[in-house]
């Protein structure tokens, strides 16, 4: 994803173009690959969170939303 190399310190937005500090993470799941229950974490701005969100239910993928940038999701960028 984009945004995700400028380091832990400063967590920001997953959504492409925008660079804006990350308030919400997003842990979510594609049952077809992610078959060993693996999750994915996206990284969202308060702006963005409701359309990563979105995107991610209209594909019928398990999420979680979660409020801050949490250990769980600084563990797991991918
Ligand atoms: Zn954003």
């Amino acid at each position: 994803m984009i945004g995700l190399g400028r380091g832990l310190d400063e967590p920001v937005c997953s959504r492409a173009g925008c660079s804006e500090p990350a308030e919400w993470s997003i842990v979510w799941r594609n049952p077809r690959i992610h078959t060993d229950g693996r999750t994915k974490t996206w990284l969202a701005c308060t702006e963005h969170v409701g359309y990563l969100r979105d995107f991610l239910a209209t594909r019928d993928f398990p999420l979680e939303v979660l409020a801050g940038v949490s250990d769980r999701a600084k563990g797991d960028l991918a």
